[in-house]
């Protein structure tokens, strides 16, 4: 959740807050205004009355807005947080009450049942550290300071179809003051793509009931293309002599390659993988497949795929990560991602994202410019190599 919400923070950061933005005037207009589309959308007015009568603007939603966690933080304090002893306990508990079900949910999705159990720990702590702020409230008050762009306006949208098919009662749309609902955090928009019902009350029930949020948790990432089977990937050990310019082979490949486990582990027969440095060389090592960025996909962020991946690992009894997270860990700021995206851009390199996420093909291109500069191409923006870019 944390991460979540560090996202949506950022997606809003471009937006130009101001005083008047948040004022009951601009509110009420923001409603006003909105109500020929839901309409055209074939929102009622009966449906768009239940959602926003007496309704006014939150200055709590834009006040943790304002105080949000910034992105950018270093690794290592971000996966012991998530990953945490205290986490990984009460996950192994639930993971043992809810045995039947995660053995049910599974075999239908074809998720393991470690990674169902991770991401709903992230995100809500099981469900304890769910949050009952009124969704259509967060999601106008955001939508209404973010005028010029659609995301919330969007899901505002989507929560008033929800509404609409008589899905939930009025009552019951709570959740984070970014408008993220129930157990697993979704937006209104993930709710109607990928929540079901998998205790068969009838009801999707992402808010009060395990299996229909498990279910939708593994929905979502099977419609995502999460692989069955397939590992998310695992932190390895280079070999002497490691020739950085190599990053994507297939598990065979990074075989002969000399790179092993950090674990000892055997690295699978099949499948492949790409290096990744979250930290640079100096930290640790990982080599990750489709399904870690499955977990992107969830939520675009390294940070938070890799905290996911681990506390799986956990909860499938295999070891902490072992190597060291760098004490002076730098992290880009967004701010600093989307220039580098930019810098990468008229460079000449494929640049598909300009918000400031990263995928492995940008890393890629970073390798390639390190190469150029005489750095060691990890793929890793470390601050030497913005400098070096040009980058502020
Ligand atoms: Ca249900």
């Amino acid at each position: 959740m944390i991460a979540r919400l560090a996202f949506l923070v950022l997606a809003l950061s471009l937006a130009s807050m101001s005083a008047q933005s948040a004022t009951g005037d601009s509110f009420a207009a923001f409603v006003a205004g909105l109500q020929p589309e839901a309409a055209k959308q074939g929102i009622t007015p009966a449906t768009f009355d239940a959602a926003f009568a007496g309704l006014a603007s939150d200055p709590n939603v834009l006040a943790a807005m304002r105080h949000a966690p910034e992105y950018g933080k270093p690794f290592g304090p971000y996966l012991a947080s998530l990953a945490s002893p205290s986490r990984i306990a009460v996950g192994l508990r639930k993971s043992a009450q809810w045995a039947a079900t995660l053995q049910a949910v599974e075999q239908k999705f074809g998720v393991d049942a470690s990674v169902l159990v991770s991401i709903w720990g992230v995100e809500s702590s099981f469900g304890d550290g769910e949050q009952h702020w009124d969704v259509f409230r967060s999601l106008a008050t955001l939508a209404a300071a973010r005028f010029q762009h659609p995301l919330f306006r969007d899901e505002l949208l989507s929560a008033l179809q929800i509404l609409q098919r008589g899905r939930i009662p009025r009552g019951e749309f709570v959740g984070s003051w970014a408008g993220a609902m129930g157990q697993p955090q979704f937006l209104p928009s993930s709710y109607l793509k990928y929540a079901v019902d998998f205790d068969g009350d009838g009801k999707v029930d992402i808010w009060h009931s395990v299996p229909d949020v498990l279910a939708s948790i593994a929905n979502y990432l099977q419609k995502s293309g999460w692989q069955p089977r397939l590992p998310w990937g695992f932190e390895v050990v280079l070999p002497p002599g490691f020739d950085y310019r190599t990053s994507r082979g297939t598990f065979a490949e990074w075989t002969k390659r000399h790179v092993s486990r950090a674990d000892g582990g055997a690295l699978p027969p099949t499948g492949s993988a790409i290096l990744f440095f979250p930290s640079g060389a100096a930290g640790p090592a990982f080599l990750v497949t489709d399904n870690f960025v499955v977990l992107k996909r969830f939520n675009n962020s390294d940070a938070y795929a890799l905290a996911v991946a681990e506390l799986a690992d956990r909860l499938r009894g295999l070891p902490a990560f072992r190597s060291a997270w760098p004490a002076d860990d730098f992290q880009p700021s967004r701010d600093e991602r989307i220039a580098l995206q930019r810098r990468l851009a008229a460079l000449g390199y494929k640049v598909t994202d300009f918000d400031g996420h990263f995928d492995f093909d940008l890393r890629d291109a970073v390798r390639d410019l390190q190469r150029r500069y005489g750095m060691i191409p990890d793929g890793y923006p470390s601050r030497a190599f913005l400098d070096r870019a040009g980058v502020h």
